[in-house]
């Protein structure tokens, strides 16, 4: 079956050149709030089927996510099929930015896994849909410096939340992967004099978090940092870090972190709110990266993009009064908050202030 019952996807869009082994997918999951803004992935997909399912898993989130934090954008993704430190090349990106031109403006790009501020550069040589662009040519940088602020953010809520005053001093935060989000959160966690465990399975990021900062603990892996005297568990490295198991494992009372699909299945939201942990759902409290992307489109200025990633503290409290009204999940409640304002009816809760 093509066309589906669900709100999505609006459009996926097939587009290949042979000159230069493109072979890309972009998936509009919707444009119902502004054009559909989300990153492009280069992966060494083994099927073409995998590639489908992920950029149109990708894009649907896109659209939570931008619907979440308040920003005039729908929800979209494009995968490029191959691995970007062999099949990368000019003449690919711009035969992409060409692909990304034919939408009009109905998709913008930004960064993903295996795309860079400096390839953005190069597909908005051929496009004018393209952000997180570097600073040199206009553009937002690195956003995993805004992401990290608003993680940051979600736990000062998750703190009021949980334990009356969204002040992290002396809590003690455990961070899996230690990379450019979770260096940024160490930095804001230790000026406000939180105690920081961390892990990576990468010795050198450890070593290189641990100079600039050797007040730094470090755990030998996941598993023992989970289930570890951790106040706040931070998963700051790939998806699917929330399994059965490692919430069975679990000692924090919150979860919150930057990596994206942190729960491996839908029902471990369930299984954390049994448990009486906290979780701030991924979406909503990594969504700084995308804010500050979207601020290029007016022209960069990192103070006005910074003050509406502050906006994520008050949307993360409005997600878990609606949890706790509702009797659900943050996740739930928080996929109801997106859907609403897809849908058009505005809701009470203050998402349009995000
Ligand atoms: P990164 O690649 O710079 O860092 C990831 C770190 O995790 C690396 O140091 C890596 O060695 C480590 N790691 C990988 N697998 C691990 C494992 N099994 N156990 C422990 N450590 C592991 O990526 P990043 O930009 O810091 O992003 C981190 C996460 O946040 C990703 O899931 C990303 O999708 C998500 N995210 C990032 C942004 C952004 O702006 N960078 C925005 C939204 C979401």
């Amino acid at each position: 079956m093509i066309f589906s019952q669900n709100a999505g996807p609006e459009q996926v869009v097939f587009s290949q050149d042979n000159s230069c082994g493109l072979k890309a997918i972009i998936g509009i999951y919707s444009t119902a709030l502004g054009p559909a803004l989300g990153g492009t992935r280069f992966y060494p997909y083994e099927t073409e089927q995998q590639a489908l399912q992920d950029v149109l898993n990708l894009s649907r989130g896109m659209a939570y996510k931008n619907a979440l934090a308040g920003l005039e954008l729908g929800g979209g993704k494009a995968v490029i099929i191959g691995d970007p430190r062999t099949d990368k090349s000019e003449a690919l990106l711009r035969a992409y930015g060409r692909a990304v031109a034919s939408l009009s403006g109905r998709y913008i790009t930004a960064c993903d896994v295996g795309t860079y501020v400096e390839d953005m550069d190069v597909v908005a040589q051929e496009c004018e849909w393209v952000t997180g662009r570097s600073r040199a040519n206009g553009g937002a940088g690195d956003s995993s410096v805004l992401t990290a602020y608003g993680v940051f953010q979600g736990m000062r809520a998750s703190a009021q939340w949980l334990w009356g005053a969204d002040d992290l001093e002396g809590r003690h935060v455990g961070i899996a992967g230690v990379g450019k989000v979770g260096r940024h959160l160490t930095k804001h966690l230790l000026e406000a004099g939180a105690i920081v465990t961390v892990t990576d399975i990468d010795p050198a990021a450890v070593d290189r978090l641990r100079a600039a900062y050797p007040e730094v603990q470090v755990s030998r892996s996941v598993e023992t940092l989970v289930s570890g005297p951790v106040d706040v568990y931070a998963p700051c490295a790939l998806g699917g870090a929330l399994t059965f198991e490692s919430v069975d494992a679990l000692r924090a009372q919150v979860v919150c972190g930057a990596a994206n699909n942190q729960l491996a299945h839908p029902a471990v939201a369930e299984l954390l709110r049994n448990r009486g942990v906290l979780y701030a759902p991924d979406y909503l409290v990594n969504a700084g990266g995308v804010i500050q992307v979207e601020d290029e489109r007016h022209g960069f200025d990192f103070e006005r993009a910074k003050a509406k990633v502050s906006q994520i503290f008050a949307t993360a409290l409005s997600v878990f009064e609606l949890a706790d009204e509702q009797g659900v999940s943050p996740a739930l409640a928080a996929d109801r908050l997106a859907e609403e304002r897809i849908a058009g009816s505005a809701s009470r809760h203050p998402v349009e202030a995000a």
